[in-house]
Order: structure tokens, then sequence, then C-alpha cells
């Protein structure tokens, strides 16, 4: 069998298990997001030939191409700004933020690598971020930081440091192979224009391949508690969740399956309930709930929690007056339909609810009418007053409800992203359900619940870009590393 290049050309399946090992070093590396990305470079730092498999044929990068945020603590531009944070402050409000463990090895990592290993590696890498500002997921501290040029110039920094031929484009992995002893040995894929199956052999495996959060039966299982909740999807089309069968298959232990990512930020599309329509005035005005009660902060747009409030109460409407009409509203299925509506369109469908009246209003929607006037009534005064009320912590932009005819449009609950996942140790090896180390597999990203497994506890935190980038390097450089402890090997 021929000695396959540095970097094997797609086909090159390297040896099988009982063959002498020709490919000494090499590392295959699922999934060309974030994680994988950050994996493969680490990998490559640490002297491993590096295979990456997409299965995207053409985009690298994943979800983080419509990112934007990441969470620091202790930055260059906290200190410009005269924001005083630290890893340790972080540790003390962690605990409120993500309900996480201080104690868990992860967390401590994630609070103390996210300024050395994450934000000073991608700026020497040419990333750069804007001010950071105060984010209800984010802790007390304004340290959530705007990528400079979105989450896409993220993943072209990342990309940049990665030779065209170290990625295999339009290559889906479709499972791992493992010798007699349990070593994961392989992957077998499938290019997925061809329908050419194949298998690339190394002796380190790492599966970054996201989350889970498109595929919405999968969601309800881990949350059984959605039952009855219409959910909206606002990950994105490749969080499918293959990965984690894959490993869960060969006996992978999850953790914190239930830290879904939840946000309502949206209503739901006529065409299709599981899209998302965008309503431009959807924070400024009250949300009730089905006894007419209002409930939560309606301006707190971007908290994890508010959407948890919504389904602890099963279910939420906003209302709203014909004032605050603005036009047609937008839906976007996340690939190239973008659908129009109008409210008269939406009303049609049964995707808003109008009445001439408050009463009428409550009783077409099946909500307690005398409640739903009371609410409204006590929210206006609220409004014309120019203070805050019991929910609303400003009503600086709170539009009043108090022109008929009025409207009441659902609030979507939409799964964004996971805080739980695979569970991995402190080197991204993936452990398996009776706690033992499974040989030559790591797991990173999204698909460890952003890093570790065990970062959070029940609620997720804005920003966890930062930690998907350390749970990549971590993953990718032990990979390597390891299997040279092993194995002895090439350097470069
Ligand atoms: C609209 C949106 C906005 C967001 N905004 C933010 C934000 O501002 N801040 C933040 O921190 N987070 C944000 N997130 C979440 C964040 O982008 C993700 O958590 C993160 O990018 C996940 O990275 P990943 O590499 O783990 O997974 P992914 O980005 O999902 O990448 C996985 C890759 O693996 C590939 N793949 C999957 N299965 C296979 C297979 N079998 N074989 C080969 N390849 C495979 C996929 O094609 C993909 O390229 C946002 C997400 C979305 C959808």
């Amino acid at each position: 069998m021929p000695v396959p290049s540095l970097e094997p050309a797609r086909g090159d399946t390297g040896a099988g298990p009982t063959q002498p090992d020709p490919v000494p070093n090499r590392v295959i590396v699922i999934g060309a997001g974030v994680a994988g990305m950050s994996a493969a470079i680490e990998a490559r730092a640490a002297g491993a030939q590096v295979v990456l498999l997409e299965r995207d044929a053409d985009t690298v990068g994943g979800a983080a191409n419509q990112a934007a945020l990441m969470l620091f603590s202790g930055s260059t531009e906290e200190a410009a700004a005269g924001i005083e944070d630290s890893p340790e402050q972080l540790l003390a409000e962690w605990p409120a933020i993500t309900g996480g463990d201080v104690s868990d090895e992860w967390v401590q990592r994630f609070a103390n690598a996210n300024i050395p290993e994450v934000h000073d590696w991608l700026a020497g890498l040419g990333l750069g971020w804007g001010p950071p500002v105060l984010d209800p997921s984010g802790g007390d501290t304004p340290r959530i930081h705007m990528i400079s040029g979105g989450g896409a110039e993220l993943v072209d920094v990342l990309h940049a440091q990665l030779p065209p031929e170290v990625i295999w484009m339009g290559v889906e992995a479709l499972g791992l192979e493992q010798d007699a002893t349990g070593r994961v040995t392989g992957v077998q894929w499938r290019d997925v224009e061809t329908d050419e199956v194949g298998t690339v052999r190394g002796r380190g495996v790492v599966v970054a391949t996201g989350g889970f959060g498109w595929n919405l039966d999968r969601v309800r299982e881990a949350r059984p508690d959605l039952e009855g909740v219409v959910l909206t999807r606002a990950s994105w089309s490749g969080a499918d969740g293959n990965g984690l069968e894959m490993l869960t298959g060969l006996g992978a232990a999850t953790q914190n399956l239930a830290a879904v990512g939840l946000y309502a930020h949206a209503s739901r599309c006529p065409s299709d309930a599981t899209v998302e329509m965008r309503v431009p005035f959807q924070f400024a005005v009250p949300w009730v709930d089905p006894a007419g009660q209002r409930f939560v902060d309606e301006s707190a747009m971007n908290d994890l929690r508010t959407a948890e409030a919504v389904v602890d109460h099963q279910a939420a409407w906003m209302v709203f007056d014909t004032n605050t009409l603005t036009g047609a509203f937008t839906c976007d299925d996340g690939a190239d339909a973008r659908m129009s509506y109008t409210i008269t369109d939406m009303v049609d469908d049964g995707f808003a609810a109008r009445g001439d009246s408050l009463d009428a209003l409550g009783q077409t929607i099946d909500v307690d009418s005398s409640a739903l006037s009371a609410s409204i009534e006590a929210y206006d005064r609220a409004v014309y007053a120019g203070e805050g009320d019991t929910f609303r912590s400003s009503v600086q932009n709170a539009q009043p409800v108090d022109e008929p005819p009025y409207f009441a449009m659902p609030v979507a609950v939409s799964v964004a992203k996971m805080f739980g996942g695979v569970d991995v140790d402190i080197r991204g090896r993936v452990l398996a359900v009776d706690g033992r180390v499974i040989p030559g597999l790591y797991a990173a990203g999204e698909l460890t619940g952003m890093a570790g497994g065990s970062l959070v506890g029940d609620a997720g935190f804005t920003g966890s870009l930062s930690a998907v980038v350390l749970g990549g390097r971590v993953a990718g450089e032990h990979a390597a590393r390891d299997r040279i402890a092993r194995y002895g090997g090439v350097l470069k």
C-alpha cells in the first residue's frame, strides 16, 4: 500500500487496523464549522496530518456565518471602555447566568482561557471586536463583544489558516470505524454529489458536527415539557443532530440535553408554523398568557429566560392596536424564500386575531377577556406615566394599546442552539456512559453543548462561540498530541 502524501487526496483510505500504520499522525475532523476548523488548525499546529470532512459542498463555517456575538471576561476592549472584568468576575456570575457549577473543570477552563486561548489567539489571526455591551444572558458585566465583520469574518479568519487540500468539501461522514479494542480508527464517508463512498483512517477523530436544534422531534425528546408548545426554528438547517446520534450509538454519554437555548423573538409564519415571522414592534408591546395576565419583561429581547417564561405559561400573545401596525410582516425560511404578509392575511390565515374591543379580542383568542382588559389598561397607564411597571424594566419605547381595532399574534418559542450534548473530559475525549474514555474519539463545539458537555446547568448564555473555539482547539490539540504520545510519529 503506498504511503499517502502528507495531505491525502480524497479516496485515500489509509491503512486498515491490522496493517502497518502508514498515517501515524493523521487526525480526522468531522465538520468545518467554527469548532471543527479550530480543531483542525490546532491539530496541524501540534504536528498532525489533518483531514477535515465537510458535507456542505460550497460553504464552511456552519451556523457561525449568521452569528455575531462572543463572550470575553477581561478583554482589551473592556479595559478600553473602562469595564472591570476578569475570570473571577465571570465565575462569580456564572451560576446566576447559566446555573452552571463553578467547580466543574470546563467552567474553570473557560473562565480562565477565554482571553488567552480564544480572544488573543483570534486577535493574532486578525479578528477584532467592537465595544462590549451588557446582555441579559451575559451576566451583570458588559462583556458581550460584537465581532467586527460578524460571524462570517470569524469563519474567514479560521478558514484562511487551512490549506484547501485539508478540507474535503461535499463529503459527509456516515459513521465511525472501531478496531477490535474499541479504538476509533476511521470515518466512513460519502461524496454528496457523486455518492462515492470510502473510509479514511487515522488514529484520532474529532467530531464537530454541531447541535440538534433543527430536529424539533429530538428537541422535544430532550425537553418533554415542550410537548404542546408550538416551536419554530432559529438554528440552521445543518443542526440536525447526526453527530449526536453517531456518538451515542457508540455508547457516548450526554449531559444537559435539556439545556436548549430558546428565544421568544418572533411570531409564526402562516405558510409553515415552524418558520419564524419577524414582528418589528414585538418588544414594544405587551404580551399576555392564556389567563390574560402579563408575566415577563417584554423588552428583554435577547434574554434566553424570556422564552422559558413563555414555556412555563404554555403560550403568549403579543397585543397591539391599529396605531402600532407598520406595514407587512416578513417570514424567512432560512433558505431562499422570503414571504410577506399583511395583517389581513395573518387574520385570514388564523395566525393573528382582530377585535373591535379588547373584550372581543379576548374571546377570539380564548383568553379571559376581563383579565386581558385589566392587563392592557394597567400597561397603558404605565406607558403614559412614562414609568416602569411590574414587568417592563423600561417603558421608553413601549407602544400604548388603546386605539381599536386591536390585534393579537402568538409569540413563537424558537429553538436556537444547544447548551448540552456529548460529554467530554478536559482534553475533549468522548466519555462513555460508564465514565471510560472512548479511545481515539474526541468531540467539540455545539455537539458538546458548546464545550465540555457540562459548561452550563440548565440555562444557556450569549456569546458561546468563545467556548466553541476553545473546545475545538482543545480537542484538536489533544487528538494530535495523544496520538503522538501513544504511537510516536513524525512531528513537523
Ligand atoms: C442565526 C444564528 C445566530 C447565532 N448567533 C450567535 C451569536 O451571536 N453568538 C454565539 O455565540 N452563537 C450564535 N449562534 C450559535 C453559534 O453560531 C453556534 O453555536 C456555533 O457556530 C456552532 O459551531 P459548531 O462548529 O459547533 O457547529 P456548526 O456551526 O453547526 O458546524 C457543524 C459543521 O459540521 C458539518 N456537518 C454536520 N454533520 C456532518 C457530517 N456527518 N459529515 C460532515 N460534515 C458534517 C456541517 O455542515 C457544519 O459545517 C447563532 C446561531 C444561529 C443559527
